[in-house]
């Protein structure tokens, strides 16, 4: 059965240019109010048919409330107040809900995340650039644009792959491996201390995000002198991500510049390693008694977080004094909690460098000659992925600098990778499937386009974050779908994304789903990135086109492949 898709006016979408949304849920709205020890949840729901509505706190919320459950008509609105705990400063409402219709399987519904200003008398709403962009603070002096080099080496696009299944891009990545970030155990390092009285924190190209936080004094190893004369710089670079958590900054990018009669003269730049450390030897133009700025830019060959106010990737930033031929600035960490400098960031960040690194160690170059731009947050000031009614949203727009834009609510690392999903797909097709783009929710019916990039996108999210492929249940975040067990109720056939992304997951994995009137349904991938390759080499309009090269592939035999298809609500 196909249902024919509905679109609701708050997420039609703007049609200036092709632009791959983020799913869209369910039409129950939710709006808040805010008051100290209180908070007041105003939930709508504009469906056609009754929803049990589960409301809980969101990952970033520093708010914090117990879960309720609310039943509403069809087109009832009700007004639930709730006990709330907040604490002072800067702090973040995080909503989410899950709604049930009858008969049907819970899906994640709307989300919000909203910034506010707090005291022990007042709770106000803030806009997230009130809460934290403006925090940054601009680099001087004002020439410091002139002449800076970023000192990134962007890579050129490889070739397309010609061969199936595996496709081997060419063009090296001489980064060092993600990989082993994700397999490190970051230590715990000692408290934090705080900023030195009347230390500026700014960044390299005009602002700077934060207070940063310095955990050792510059010390000095005289032992080290190296023959070239040249002094050496090194430190270690981590990110605070929640309560007494570290991750390494790996392959951010770090410059050291220095003031000099007013100009800024770059150093040296390197990328962070694995393990969060850095070195960087100082040219010669380094003079040796003034301070240098060392500067940690979000930003490598694969993705750039950017600031929607300048474009510009974040940095953070600190000043150190050299203090011989090698000093070792110790460790220093980016606040990236909930109330610190850039909540959501350092999730964005994980989800991103967990898809470079599964692409690159599958042989699938994740690489063009710039880096993805992800701007994050997105709001109605940029004028990107809005909805008709004026509203901030999370897309990937096409071209081959099309840029993705995140909401607060999106900082997840199944969105991330869902949009850098699409972004990859039009590096490597130099275009979408036919009658992608615009709104569209998981379960509904559309173009086969749609369902086919849409579903790609999916796939990518559950492949990046499923180290088991054996699995029998296989769910992520966001999506909230057992991509092996679908429910009936979805919208059948390769117009829909849900199924076509089954397609996919039923591919790669080697867990039989059972018995069939043919054969089963296990294929012989060998290759992780086998199913990836199969879909980035292979530029099609729907699902089904894919079938006549699975199977001159040699990984299945027809009937198993059809047989997979069907199991999936494909015929053909
Ligand atoms: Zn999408």
């Amino acid at each position: 059965m196909k249902r024919a898709a509905f679109f609701l006016g708050v997420f039609v979408f703007l049609s200036n240019g092709l632009m791959a949304v983020q799913p869209t849920p369910p039409q129950v709205t939710v709006a808040t109010q805010v008051a100290p020890g209180r908070l007041i949840v105003t939930l709508h729901n504009q469906e056609t048919r009754p929803a049990d509505v589960l409301v809980e706190p969101g990952p970033l919320s520093t708010v914090t409330f117990p879960p309720f459950k609310v039943s509403l008509a069809a087109g009832e609105t009700k007004i639930v107040p709730v006990a709330a705990t907040t604490g002072s400063g800067r702090q973040a409402l995080g909503l989410e809900t899950t709604v049930t219709f009858p008969g049907r399987v819970p899906v994640r519904g709307q989300a919000l995340y909203e910034p506010l200003a707090a005291d022990a008398r007042s709770v106000s709403k803030v806009t997230f650039r009130e809460a934290f962009l403006s925090r940054r603070v601009a680099l001087a002096p004002a020439t410091a644009r002139v002449g800076l080099n970023l000192g990134t080496s962007w890579k050129p696009v490889a070739p397309l792959p010609k061969s199936f299944p595996v496709a081997k891009v060419g063009g090296s990545v001489k980064l060092g491996s993600p990989l082993v970030s994700t397999a490190v155990n970051f230590q715990k390092l000692p408290r934090l201390a705080l900023a030195p009285a009347g230390a500026v924190f700014q960044s390299r190209i005009g602002r700077a995000a934060t207070p940063f936080q310095a955990l050792d004094k510059p010390t000095v190893k005289t032992d080290l002198v190296l023959d070239t004369g040249l002094r050496v710089l090194k430190g270690k670079w981590v990110l605070k991500t929640a309560e007494g958590l570290y991750r390494s900054g790996a392959l951010w990018v770090v410059n050291v510049v220095q003031d000099q009669k007013g100009k800024w003269i770059e150093l040296g730049w390197t990328f962070v390693n694995t393990f969060g450390d850095w070195s960087v030897t100082l040219s010669s133009k380094v003079q040796k008694d003034r301070s240098v700025k060392v500067m940690y830019t979000v930003a490598n060959d694969f993705v750039s977080l950017e600031s929607p106010d300048d474009g510009e990737p974040y940095t953070w930033s600190e000043d150190v004094k050299l203090e011989g031929m090698v000093t070792d600035m110790g460790r220093s960490a980016g606040d990236l909690t909930t109330t610190g400098d850039l909540p959501g960031l350092a999730t964005l960040y994980a989800g991103a460098m967990d898809l470079y690194a599964l692409l690159l160690f599958n042989g699938i170059n994740p690489c063009k000659d710039k880096p993805y731009s992800v701007v994050y947050p997105n709001s109605e000031d940029t004028g990107h992925c809005q909805t008709k009614t004026g509203k901030a949203w999370s897309c990937c727009e096409s071209g081959k600098d099309g840029k993705i834009y995140l909401v607060p609510q999106h900082a997840a690392e199944s969105v991330i990778q869902h949009e850098l999903a699409h972004g990859i797909n039009f590096q490597y097709w130099g275009r979408w499937p036919k009658g992608s783009g615009g709104s569209h929710n998981l379960d509904e019916c559309y173009t086969a386009g749609l369902a086919l990039a849409e579903g790609f996108a999916n796939f990518v999210a559950y492949w990046t974050q499923t180290k088991d492929r054996g699995q029998a249940s296989v769910k992520i975040p966001i999506f909230g779908y057992d991509i092996e067990a679908l429910p009936n109720d979805l919208c059948e056939g390769e117009e829909n994304e849900m199924r076509t992304a089954a397609v996919f997951w039923d591919l790669h994995d080697t867990h039989d789903d059972g018995p069939d009137e043919d054969d089963e349904d296990i294929l012989n991938f060998d290759k992780w990135g086998g199913v990836v390759s199969l879909y980035l080499g292979n530029a099609k309009d729907k699902m089904t086109e894919y079938i006549d090269l699975i199977v001159k592939a040699g990984v299945g035999a027809e009937k198993r492949v059809q047989s997979l298809f069907r199991r999936n609500t494909i015929d053909f």
